[in-house]
């Protein structure tokens, strides 16, 4: 192995095997390796924030810990950095997606009108953890800043309390974790781990409606962290009430704190946000271009964001100056995503595969004949009918090599429930509506 970057690269390997591609992703993947010190035996690692460095502490050290054993054949200490205020241009310079580096805080949030409410709660939250509104809960559609707020409360909270213990979980890890658990026998650890925390922020708890055990064992958790004084926010993309498969008992604690919605931003915020984040990736956008931006990208910050990150890859690799005509070709680039089908059906695997807490691997293999999996994979070959442009025969090949006369009757199947079946046509126009959104 020629450098600890590359030995980094099998570490990840390692650990990507053994945990979800959610939790890889967000937690392994955003790691960057800095040092490996043989003599004294420790792994120098940057990490985006302090509450990601307590996450890995927490959950994935012993993780990593295998991984370098079963590498090097011996146990390295593990040295967590986060980046300094006054580094942080340099990291992002050399990073090679700035966007997880730089912080999710209060300060890098715009505040308009389309988030005034989330944001004041969000803030009221964090200054004053179970003794303002609990649980809070904030819903809007995908790329308006949910998770952004979710981590500024973390970290504001971590900031005024260093011993308050923190655990940020994603409604499909969260699912799959407990399934894991259930399958080795180890719930009390995962009861333990989530019900002695001080402040639990839930991303995407959409996920976890309509898996009964799941929801089960996220209402008891709930009641002993409520009860218990501690605080609790929610993440959805949508409010309680359209959580068709919720149970009513969740759905009366989610709803009994505070409701706050977010909206998509009108165009004197989404000029604010273009800035802001063309000042913290260092690009030179004029307030012109920044107007141009504005105006053709309505209804999702993730793209405004996405806009900037490409001028800036283009800004940074060809020199190129960035113009009017620049800044057009970006945002076209950006409105027509276009993704090859090969990515598209990626993308419409693993969607379904956590609206259905199972693996992609499942998905994709043919010779599963289980409900919990056949269901799903219909799902999954008919949206990918309607996605993408492939052929009969090119979806059978992605989901196992089925014939295509398997795939021509799963679809005729999809067609004829979808038109009885409400719930159904629900959950395929939801998989579709957050497919198109990321
Ligand atoms: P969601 O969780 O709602 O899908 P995110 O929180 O991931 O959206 O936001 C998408 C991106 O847009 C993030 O990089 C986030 O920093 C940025 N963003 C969203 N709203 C704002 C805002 N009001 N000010 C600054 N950045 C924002
Ligand atoms: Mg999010």
């Amino acid at each position: 192995m020629e450098s600890f970057n590359d030995a980094w690269g099998v570490i990840c390997e390692y650990c990507k095997s053994r945990i979800t591609d959610v939790a890889y992703k967000m937690w392994i993947s955003r790691i960057e390796p800095v040092n490996i010190d043989f003599e004294s035996g420790t792994v120098t690692l940057l990490v985006p924030t302090q509450f990601h460095k307590e996450t890995l502490e927490r959950c994935y050290t012993n993780l990593i810990n295998d991984a370098c054993k079963e590498i090097f054949g011996t146990a390295f200490e593990l040295n967590l950095t986060t980046p300094d205020k006054k580094d942080m241009s340099a990291v992002i310079e050399n990073a090679a997606d700035p966007s997880t580096i730089y912080e999710y805080t209060f300060s890098n949030f715009i505040v308009g009108p389309s988030n005034k409410f989330a944001h004041a709660a969000a803030q009221a939250v964090a200054a004053n953890p179970a003794g303002a509104y609990n649980p809070l809960l904030i819903y809007g559609s995908s790329g308006l800043g949910k998770t952004h707020l979710l981590y500024a409360i973390g970290n504001e909270i971590k900031k005024n309390n260093p011993d308050m213990d923190i655990c940020y979980v994603k409604g499909d890890d969260f699912i799959n974790e407990l399934v894991q658990a259930i399958s080795n026998a180890t719930t009390a650890e995962f009861k333990q781990k989530y019900r002695q925390t001080d402040v639990l922020l839930v991303d995407d708890v959409q996920f976890i409606a309509g898996k009964n055990s799941t929801q089960e064992e996220f209402f008891h958790t709930f009641n002993a962290l409520y009860e218990d004084h501690k605080q609790i926010v929610l993440i959805s993309d949508r409010p309680p009430k359209d959580m068709k498969v919720l149970d009513d008992r969740l759905r009366s604690r989610f709803e009994s704190g505070l409701l706050a919605d977010l909206q998509p931003p009108d165009i004197e915020t989404r000029i604010a946000i273009i800035k802001k984040k063309a000042a913290i990736l260092e690009v030179p956008v004029t307030d012109e271009l920044a107007q141009t931006i504005a105006q053709k990208i309505k209804s999702n910050v993730r793209q405004l964001e996405g806009v900037v990150k490409k001028l800036k890859a283009r800004y940074l690799l060809n020199n190129e100056k960035i113009t009017q005509a620049v800044v057009l070709e970006v945002i076209s680039d950006i409105l027509n995503n276009d993704a090859s089908p090969a990515q598209t059906v990626e993308k419409i695997i693993d969607e379904v595969a956590r609206t259905f807490g199972i693996s992609s691997e499942d998905l994709r293999s043919k010779n599963t004949r289980q409900a919990r999996i056949k269901n799903p994979r219909q799902i999954a070959i008919y949206i990918t009918r309607e996605l993408t442009g492939l052929s009969m025969v090119e979806i059978g090949k992605e989901f196992g090599n089925l014939h295509y006369s398997t795939i021509v009757y799963t679809i005729q199947q999809m067609d004829k429930k979808i038109q009885t079946d409400s719930s159904l046509r629900e959950t395929v126009e939801d998989v579709i509506k957050n497919i198109r959104n990321n």
